[in-house]
């Protein structure tokens, strides 16, 4: 996804605290009691866009806490701005590059990562880049629990089929498969702005679930 760079979106982030909390390694173990104020499970969103998924998920679930994770802030205010209309407790947004899930989240502190449309990056040269290649799985695994869940979702048929290798490679279970999500009995979908552009376009969504074990 890319957008225009807006200069004034660092100064909007940092202006609305309550949802996007400053220096977030220093909450490193703390997420559940200190930021969401209980000990509900906490999924997080790695490459959330525009926030559309996560802001809808928290409130459907409001017994879940929810962390958008968004490279670009340029992207991400869009989100802030859907959690501020929404006024929910148990939706927060970080602008860090999931490099450094490690650093902000303790072992076993979140209960499940969703990837949403992550971008494809289709040339050979650039696999590292994309949030299903081995780096990224040793990542998720650092910040789950033992048998913690990645659910993934997206219309690019090449990124699908890497994704379920690289995911089988890793020794993750897969235990849920769709290869057209919109036309399957799979119950509760949110849909994400990237997948409400593509499915109208009349693109099949692939989804899978996988467990560490
Ligand atoms: N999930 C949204 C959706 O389905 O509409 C957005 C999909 S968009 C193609 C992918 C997003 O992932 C972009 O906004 C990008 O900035 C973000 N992203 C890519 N690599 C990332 C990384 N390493 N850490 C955090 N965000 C990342």
């Amino acid at each position: 996804m890319r957008a225009r760079n807006k200069p004034w979106a660092e100064d909007h982030l940092k202006a609305h605290p309550q949802y996007v909390p400053a220096e977030p390694e220093s909450h490193k173990g703390k997420w559940k009691a200190d930021v969401f104020g209980n000990h509900n499970e906490l999924h997080i969103e790695v490459g959330s866009g525009k926030g559309r998924f996560i802001t809808e998920m928290a409130k459907m679930h409001p017994d879940v806490n929810y962390i958008a994770i968004e490279l670009s802030e340029s992207i991400a205010i869009s989100a802030l701005d859907r959690m501020i209309e929404a006024d929910i407790p148990n939706v927060k947004l970080l602008t860090i590059n999931a490099e450094i899930l490690g650093d902000v989240f303790e072992r076993g502190e979140v209960d499940r990562v969703y990837l949403n449309f992550s971008d494809p990056w289709p040339k050979t040269r650039h696999e590292k880049r994309r949030l299903t290649f081995k780096k990224f799985l040793d990542l998720y695994k650092t910040v789950l629990p033992e048998n913690g869940e990645i659910h993934f979702k997206t219309d690019n048929r090449g990124l699908f089929e890497y994704s379920l290798q690289s995911f089988s490679a890793y020794g993750l279970l897969l235990t849920y498969v769709s290869l057209d999500l919109h036309n399957s009995d799979f119950e509760g979908n949110v849909m994400t702005e990237y997948e409400e552009k593509f499915s109208s376009m009349g693109q099949s969504i692939y989804r899978c679930e996988v467990r560490y074990q």
